[in-house]
């Protein structure tokens, strides 16, 4: 029986463990099939404090893993694929071993949507990007490519015109899907382009580097090359609830329900980072909420246990 399992190594798993395992509850962490998370496929993370020169998103993980250990965190290579959260204590099925656990802390992220086609993962951080935020600064003065037509991208279009000569959104439909406020914010804005019935068939690289797309127009089925430094794809998260669908409550896009304590509808049940956020998804953010979850459960146990825990809340 463990106090608190944790699933999932990135971001936000690995600070949950962190400060569960500074409270003395030696979690056990389940690092799931992508050890590290998202920040593992990402050259240099630039925004994470602490790192005046940036980091790299795979020793970012190594270091936050090596932190959770020397606390006393189990951290196990496994991946959960039943839970059971309607009896306390709670059960969870993974694919080496099962596990009982007073609380969990459900960290499992959410994997942006791909486009799915040659050339896209070779170019994953040297051209090919998921995130406006993270990987704006790099396209200063450059041209750059928004795939989507819903109000991230349109949002994540108007933000990078902040940093390119030139932002082209294009759309596999003839129309945005985005808010009219934001629509009209996009056409008002001389840096924004638009391509319409279009879809993004291929990516082109150069050494180092995206060179081109290769465009698909849908109502006439004719290809062309747009040439571009980089292409950043916003259609969409899809978060990582296969495994908790009828155990908790997840909202229409399935991400986990969570109030502004990590709680979930399932009283010892927490949740943390992309897998709970529509908004911010980022590494800090992730994390933030790991702290979160982690004194959350810390509390729960000590209120299970009958025992004080300092600063009770409502
Ligand atoms: C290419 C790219 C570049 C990025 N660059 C930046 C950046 O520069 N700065 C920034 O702040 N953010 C960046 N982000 C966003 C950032 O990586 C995410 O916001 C952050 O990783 C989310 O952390 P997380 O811990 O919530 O989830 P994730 O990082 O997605 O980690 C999820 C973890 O859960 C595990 N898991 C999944 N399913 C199971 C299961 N069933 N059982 C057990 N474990 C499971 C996975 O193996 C993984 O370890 C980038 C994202 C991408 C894709």
């Amino acid at each position: 029986m463990e106090d608190v399992v944790i699933l999932g190594t990135g971001p936000a798993g690995l600070t949950a463990a962190i400060y569960a395992a500074r409270a003395e509850l030696a979690p056990v962490v389940l690092r799931g099939d992508q050890p590290g998370g998202q920040v593992t496929i990402t050259d240099a993370i630039d925004n994470f404090p602490g790192f005046p020169n940036g980091i790299a998103g795979f020793e970012l993980f190594q270091s936050m893993e090596k932190q959770a250990e020397r606390f006393g965190a189990k951290i196990v290579s496994d991946t959960a694929i039943e839970v059971d959260f309607k009896n306390h204590p709670f059960k969870i099925k993974a694919r080496e071993n099962a596990y009982q656990a007073k609380s969990v802390i459900i960290a499992t992220g959410s994997d942006p949507r791909k486009l799915n086609v040659p050339g896209e993962k070779e170019y994953v951080g040297k051209g090919v990007s998921y995130c406006a935020t993270c990987d704006g600064f790099f396209f200063k003065g450059k041209k750059v490519v928004v795939v989507g037509g819903g109000d991230s991208a349109v949002e994540e279009g108007l933000f990078l015109t902040k940093f390119a000569t030139s932002v082209t959104l294009i759309h596999r439909r003839d129309r945005l899907r985005a808010h009219a406020h934001l629509q009209s914010r996009a056409n008002a804005n001389e840096k924004m382009n638009f391509i319409w019935d279009s879809v993004v068939t291929e990516v082109l690289g150069k050494e180092g580097g995206v060179q081109a797309l290769r465009l698909q127009n849908l109502k006439t089925q004719a290809e062309s090359i747009f040439d571009t430094d980089g292409v950043f794809v916003f259609i969409g998260h899809i978060p990582n609830t296969q495994v908790f669908k009828g155990q908790i409550k997840l909202d229409e896009s399935d991400l986990i329900i969570t109030d502004r304590r990590q709680r979930t509808d399932v009283p010892g049940v927490f949740a943390a980072g992309d897998v709970q956020d529509p908004i911010y998804k980022q590494a800090i953010s992730s994390a933030g909420a790991g702290c979160m979850a982690a004194m959350e459960a810390e509390r729960f146990l000590a209120e299970q246990a009958g025992e004080a825990y300092p600063g009770k809340l409502e």
